[in-house]
């Protein structure tokens, strides 16, 4: 494998009304800094049937309410379903946005409007492609929603990597990885505001390309989506890492 199937859209650089630092900046500076290892593929939206099987009627009826967001919000969601797909053949990464591992059943924030990871599994579970799942979240940020929508799921098994030093977030990654080859994939909610410039102050560039090189190695039907990283002069030659990371894994 010689590039990485990356679901992407253009349609992320909409400017919907969120906080300025999820801003369409962020997709756009990683676009430019993957595309000679990254193969696009543009991704479908999810329909109202795929929000159903995570989230509340209530819920997705408030999304709806901003048309901009919700068309926007349903493209993410279609783009972690797309990379879920493709992870069935091979390694795969989705460049969406907005990001979703804070949005729960019942509830959303973060910067977050529908669960993008949760859907994407749950759909590939609806339609028996797959049975179960394993996800690892490794933004700096606990996965509240992730956490909240998959909990009571015997087939789906979440993971949180909340690590107080660079040592300890390789061994908490390695620990989580174990049994990861028993289950039928594996799933990474990558935030990049883990980096010593941005918020978290932890990882330094190299280190993603490690983490993706671990994961990559443990379950060959892997993909990883896109969640935060606020550092926008660095985040492209972070989410370059990682892919590298995945590209080595896999020669
Ligand atoms: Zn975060």
């Amino acid at each position: 494998m010689d590039k990485i199937p990356t679901v992407y859209s253009r349609d992320f650089l909409i400017d919907y009304p969120t906080v300025d630092c999820e801003c369409p900046d962020r997709v756009d500076r990683i676009y430019s800094h993957i595309k000679n290892i990254a193969d696009f593929t543009e991704p479908e939206l999810c329909d109202v049937s795929d929000l159903m099987l995570c989230h509340s009627e209530r819920l997705i009826n408030l999304v709806q309410k901003d048309p901009v967001i919700y068309r926007t919000a349903c493209k993410s969601a279609g783009g972690a379903v797309k990379a879920a797909e493709l992870a069935l053949q091979g390694p795969s990464f989705a460049l969406i946005r907005p990001p979703g591992h804070h949005a729960g059943h019942d509830f959303n924030g973060g910067f977050c409007f529908f669960n993008n990871m949760a859907i994407a599994i749950k759909s590939l579970i609806a339609r028996g492609l797959i049975k179960n799942a394993l996800i690892i979240d490794i933004d700096l940020h606990y996965g509240n929603g992730t956490h909240d929508i998959v909990r009571g799921d015997s087939n789906i098994t979440f993971v949180n990597i909340d690590s107080a030093s660079r040592e300890d977030f390789f061994n908490d990654i390695g620990a989580a990885l174990k049994d990861a080859q028993s289950f039928d994939m594996l799933c990474c909610s990558a935030g990049f505001d883990t980096y010593i410039r941005d918020w978290g102050g932890l990882l330094f560039t190299e280190d993603y390309r490690k983490a993706a090189h671990m994961l990559a190695s443990s379950n060959p039907h892997f993909f990883t989506i896109l969640e935060g990283g606020y550092y926008i002069p660095d985040l492209g030659i972070n989410v370059h890492a990682y892919l590298k990371g995945i590209l080595e894994a896999c020669s």
